[in-house]
């Protein structure tokens, strides 16, 4: 039989919103090359992905592609905030690990016309898909959809240890880092990934990151979403580690650059778990060109009601237009918000428009769309980046702290605005974000996008490391 035909990969995502869109857009490129796909999804995120989005019909197209469901364990409550997102840790590896081993051991995803399993995806996170993977026999690639930079810090954390970095010594965030390799004194405490400030090492989400890089190098590859030209210094380090490294991203522009290719494939389809509000899309076709500063903080961070006050404020007295996105839960106290203040309530009319989920790619695509003010999540800042939209970076948790400080920093794509929420500064950062250093951040943010978009294209590194990628799976076989 040929070997495009008889191989069968299983992908399955962290149930959280931004390892599921980049399965899903992967899940494609695949279904693309011809590769029979089962997508796992754990049952609660399915429906909302269902209810939300056409994406059912969008890979009807795809004969070879499958959904499937598992059970993780948890209450309806999802998706759950940063906070919580532990439990859901405990949920699978309770709950998902034994069905996800039995559903492997009993053929139940193959049938007289699907073959078996013949490789499987999974995200990093999922510690146990490689134990259980190692069992069956079943080749295993890691896709770690956190940035690279991040990444590279949690390889760092047995050497942060050694060297007594780590937990913090006294109370100086500002103490420089010396035990992460490449960014040696470059990195600050308040710099590194958020549980790193945590007071012992007994800490849940740092012992589990240990655990994690060091189940890493046993799967059979580790897929990055990003590109060699934006992270080659630590692509290389990581290489040593793990020699079979593939940096496709930026995953969500493949399907995008193949479409202006080949105009009669579908137009992308939406991967969101909250129903997208287009009304800020008219909104924004009313707005001067780069006039509008766009805030979200994704999917799982969240602020409090006053930091709520000191953002609006601050943005306010900016001047500037805002479409803000504030998702359902994510004001910590909402019900405490007392009455709000007339001014902010006349200029937000005047100038502003709030929805409770927006589609983040086509707001960043948008000629009006100025800036972002971001919680610097990997996937929003690589989206911004393949937009060429300057980042105002708020970061609330994991990479996040190390991602802020590379757009600021090595990239020059924006502003750091980390452990700060103040209303004064925040006007003061808007305006340089959108007027005073507005040309500076454009001169870096067109470059970068350029290189992105470059990479994805014909011949392009992730072009190549995504075909790659493909011949690997398909010599699985
Ligand atoms: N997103 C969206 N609409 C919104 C806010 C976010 O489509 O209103 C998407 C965004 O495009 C990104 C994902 O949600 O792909 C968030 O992922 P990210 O890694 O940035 O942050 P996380 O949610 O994991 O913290």
């Amino acid at each position: 039989m040929d070997p495009i035909s008889s191989s069968h990969v299983l992908i399955f995502p962290l149930p959280l919103q931004g390892p599921i869109k980049c399965m899903l857009k992967l899940s494609e490129c695949l279904c693309l090359a011809g590769l029979e796909v089962t997508f796992l999804n754990t049952v609660h995120y399915h429906h909302r992905l269902l209810s939300c989005t056409d994406i059912q019909s969008h890979f009807a197209r795809y004969p070879r592609f499958r959904f499937e469901t598992i059970a993780d364990g948890l209450t309806e409550d999802n998706p759950r905030t940063a906070d919580l997102v532990m439990e859901l840790f405990d949920g699978l590896e309770a709950m998902t690990k034994p069905l996800f081993r039995e559903m492997l051991t009993s053929g139940s995803l193959s049938s007289e016309s699907r073959r078996p399993v013949t490789c499987i995806i999974a995200d990093a996170m999922l510690i146990f898909a490689l134990d259980v993977a190692e069992q069956v026999g079943i080749p295993l690639f890691y896709f770690d959809t956190i940035s690279p930079c991040g990444l590279w810090t949690y390889f760092c954390l047995p050497k942060l240890i050694d060297a007594g970095e780590l937990p913090f010594k006294g109370n100086d965030l500002d103490a420089p880092i010396k035990s992460v390799q490449g960014m040696e004194g470059f990195l600050r405490q308040r710099d590194l990934p958020s549980f790193c400030r945590a007071s012992d090492l007994t800490d849940y989400q740092l012992k589990f990151a240990v655990m994690e890089i060091q189940q890493v190098p046993r799967a059979r590859g580790l897929i990055l979403n990003t590109f060699k030209e934006l992270d080659e210094p630590f692509l290389s380090q990581m290489r040593s580690l793990c020699p079979n490294l593939y940096p496709i991203g930026p995953i969500h522009t493949h399907l995008k650059t193949r479409l202006n290719a080949e105009p009669t494939l579908p137009p992308p389809s939406s991967t969101s778990l909250w129903q997208e509000d287009q009304s800020c899309m008219i909104w924004l076709n009313a707005q001067p060109f780069k006039s509008v500063i766009y805030i979200s903080i994704g999917s799982l961070s969240t602020m409090t009601s006053d930091q709520l006050m000191e953002f609006w404020h601050g943005l306010v007295n900016s001047g500037h237009r805002f479409l803000w996105v504030r998702r359902p839960n994510s004001i910590v106290g909402e019900n405490r918000v007392g009455p709000i203040p007339k001014e902010l309530l006349e200029a937000t009319k005047e100038r502003g428009c709030i929805v409770s989920w927006a589609p983040q790619e086509d707001v960043l695509a948008h000629p009006a769309v100025g800036g972002f003010l971001t919680h610097t999540g990997w996937n929003s800042t690589l989206e911004s980046m393949v937009e060429g939209v300057p980042m105002l970076c708020w970061p609330s948790f994991v990479d996040q702290h190390v991602n802020s400080r590379f757009v600021s920093e090595v990239w020059k794509l924006g502003i750091d605005m980390k452990d700060t929420c103040d209303r004064v500064v925040i006007e003061k950062m808007v305006k340089d974000l959108m007027d005073v250093r507005r040309d500076e951040f454009l001169q870096s943010a067109e470059r970068l996008a350029k290189l992105a978009k470059q990479s994805v294209s014909e011949s392009g590194s992730s072009f190549c490391n995504l075909k790659c990628l493909i011949e690997d799976i398909i010599r699985l076989m």
